[in-house]
């Protein structure tokens, strides 16, 4: 494999969020460092389904996760088995559901919390947080640095070939303030400062990295039904690839086949979109 890739996936931030209060990302799209879209969800735009669909490529109608009820083993090939074909090693550090998707379920805490299973078909080095108990008072969310920091750390341990950060933070944040308040402003603003102190590294250690959100919400912080507020969100690109024009609607099930010709893994017969990074 030639190609090294970080998927950073920020729970439920609505596209315009992204393009007023991510200062940090916003500054590298404009010194020539990143490349930026707007990239639509898939149909429902909830949670588990739209994480079905970023890593298998396919729509909630084929993957079988329908709501967030539905969390199931998904029998799909994804990011992490098509990279493991080619001879990739995986991480990731995210919520249990991606475990549960993708490796194992149901997610049995104490075993799965976090391995190290470098023969793993799929997921080769797993930091889990579960949010149990989560609720509108309480986020139960881990500190998005201390995440980062745990990414950054299984890169330099384990050199990964491709690496997922997910983290509800900002998905929480809306479900309780909604989007036009302050405590969203500079939840969003923190979010941003966090993520730049991390992704210099980064890219120093040769990664292509694409930050990203699953959804987008409401101004009320609903999400889960139709229309370009709750469905759609950016999609930020550090990397050598060129895209299309700026104004190009990118499909949320373009993702899987493009991360996998980045990391120059095969494409699975399932994922039917075509790549848009070249
Ligand atoms: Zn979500």
């Amino acid at each position: 494999m030639t190609g090294k890739l970080l998927l950073i996936v920020l729970d439920g931030v609505p596209y315009a969020n992204w393009r007023r209060y991510f200062g940090a990302l916003e500054g590298w799209v404009s010194s020539g460092e990143a490349q930026v879209w707007r990239m639509r969800a898939s149909l429902p735009s909830m949670s588990g389904p739209c994480y079905a669909s970023i890593h298998s490529g396919t729509p909630p109608q084929v993957h079988g996760v329908l709501s967030n009820g539905h969390i199931h083993r998904v029998q799909m090939p994804d990011i992490f088995s098509q990279t493991r074909l080619a001879g990739g090693t995986t991480g990731a550090v995210t919520h249990s559901w991606w475990s549960a998707f993708f490796n194992r379920a149901p997610f049995d805490m104490v075993r799965d919390i976090e391995y190290d299973e470098p023969e793993s078909t799929s997921i080769n080095h797993g930091r889990f947080h579960t949010m149990t108990a989560y609720n509108h008072d309480n986020q139960a969310t881990p500190c998005d640095a201390d995440l980062f920091a745990t990414l950054t750390s299984l890169c330099k341990r384990f050199d990964l070939t491709y690496g997922i950060l997910h983290t509800c933070t900002l998905d929480s944040m809306g479900h309780r303030f909604g989007h036009d308040c302050i405590q969203m402003d500079n939840a969003c603003a923190l979010m941003d400062a966090m993520l730049a102190n991390f992704l210099p590294a980064w890219r120093a250690m040769g990664y292509e990295v694409i930050v990203t959100a699953d959804h987008g919400q409401s101004l009320r912080g609903h999400h889960g039904g139709t229309g370009s507020d709750q469905q759609d969100f950016a999609l930020y690109y550090f990397g050598d690839a060129t895209g299309p024009s700026r104004d190009t609607l990118l499909d949320q099930l373009q993702l899987a086949p493009t991360i996998l010709s980045r990391l120059n893994a095969p494409i699975a017969e399932t994922m039917k979109a075509a790549p848009f990074l070249g």
